[in-house]
């Protein structure tokens, strides 16, 4: 059997019709840039996360960076965030002129440790950015109580939770602001490029609009310097029919992870994600925890299942951060996660049969079962 890691054409053959549709309709009404369609998406997506105000961008990386220019980030600043992420959250800190100061994650989570945190503040931090990773929110109460002690911002890399909760509330509502990505592979995935910010404050939401668009306040006057990162018309089309799904996608996502976590319990060497009590995870990925990582992960495709790591090289030991200071070690949970983490095929038209293949194959090459 082979099992692709991914599979969106699954998806699309469902909604094909009408996603033809609403391209056709963007297209007839020339509504390629902003316009219409983005800015109706852009006040359902908001009330999805519970939020007041969306800003449609470019991709989850402008989100993030023009958040931060929001936010009034600027060179000499510091923002903290995790080292086991997409290189794409320390990216943005990076392209404000900022510098990325790093907090390890916890190793039941995969994300920020709270305790960790208040010991990398200093004057110069700015704004705080926890990682929802894999579809699982961040502790958020503690991090924000921290935050709010400092007087310092707390914007959400939510770009692999939709529709992920925290405490019954939903990803995107739960900071100063929230940023999206809807690259095709995400929970929810646009057709092309395309991300957003969300947020309850409407000064911020304005200014971030006015940062995508050249800074410009009306056309051609520019109150300040800005960019083009701006929401096409058909990405704001395809996500509104899309958004309308995304709840039942993301509760076929948790019936899968169910049936992996059944089947894989007690296979030796394994450890499977938890769910914390907190949270309610949308498992955008998947990921089990093996020693011996590498070995599964061809074993696997060996038997035509294709596996994927998420991430290999924590961001602190990426080459593109090699100046720093930092050095391994220094993040002991982040560098184990690039070590062992290996995560399995998941999307919501993933069926009971593969899953049961996966987890049949899983066990074989691991070869003993876990007799305690
Ligand atoms: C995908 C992703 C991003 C970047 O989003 P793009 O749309 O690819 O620019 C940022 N942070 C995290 C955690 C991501 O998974």
């Amino acid at each position: 059997m082979k099992v692709p890691f991914l599979n969106l054409k699954a998806q699309y053959d469902v909604i094909a019709e009408e996603v033809q549709r609403s391209i056709a309709e963007v297209l007839s009404k020339c509504a390629f840039s902003g316009g219409p369609y983005v800015e109706a998406f852009e006040e359902e997506f908001a009330v999805f996360c519970g939020s007041k105000f969306a800003a449609g961008v470019g991709s989850g990386t402008d989100a993030l960076w023009l958040a931060l220019l929001g936010l009034g980030v600027q060179p000499g600043d510091e923002v903290i965030t995790v080292p086991n992420s997409f290189i794409a959250t320390a990216e943005a800190i990076s392209l404000c002129g900022a510098r990325p100061v790093f907090v390890d994650v916890k190793e039941d989570s995969f994300t920020m440790d709270p305790e960790l945190l208040p010991q990398a503040i200093t004057k110069r931090t700015k704004v705080i950015i926890p990682v929802h990773l894999y579809g699982q929110t961040a502790d958020m109460d503690p991090i924000l109580s921290i935050a709010e002690r400092h007087g310092i911002a707390v914007l959400e890399d939510a770009c692999q939770a939709h529709g992920a909760e925290y405490k019954g509330r939903r990803a995107g509502g739960l900071g100063h602001a929230a940023c999206f990505s809807f690259y095709p592979g995400k929970n929810l995935g646009a057709y092309g490029e395309a991300g957003c910010v969300v947020t309850k404050d409407e000064e911020l939401a304005n200014k971030i609009k006015m940062l995508r668009d050249h800074g410009q306040s009306r056309k051609y006057y520019h109150d300040v310097i800005g960019i083009n990162g701006r929401m096409d018309g058909i990405q704001g089309a395809v996500l509104s029919v899309k958004l309308k799904y995304l709840d039942s996608w993301n509760k076929q996502r948790r019936a899968n992870a169910m049936l992996y976590r059944e089947k894989l319990a007690g296979v030796a060497g394994l450890k499977v994600p938890k769910e914390m009590e907190y949270a309610r995870h949308v498992y955008h990925v998947f990921a089990v925890r093996s020693q011996r990582r590498e070995m599964m992960r061809s074993s696997l495709q060996q038997s035509g299942i294709d596996c994927g790591v998420h991430y290999p090289v924590p961001i602190h030991l990426q080459e593109a951060y090699a100046s720093r200071e930092e050095q391994a070690g220094k993040f002991p949970v982040a560098e184990l996660c690039a070590r062992e983490l290996l995560s399995l095929p998941m999307f919501p038209e993933l069926t009971g049969k593969e899953v049961d293949y996966i987890c049949q194959e899983v066990e074989r090459h691991s070869n003993v079962r876990d007799k305690a």
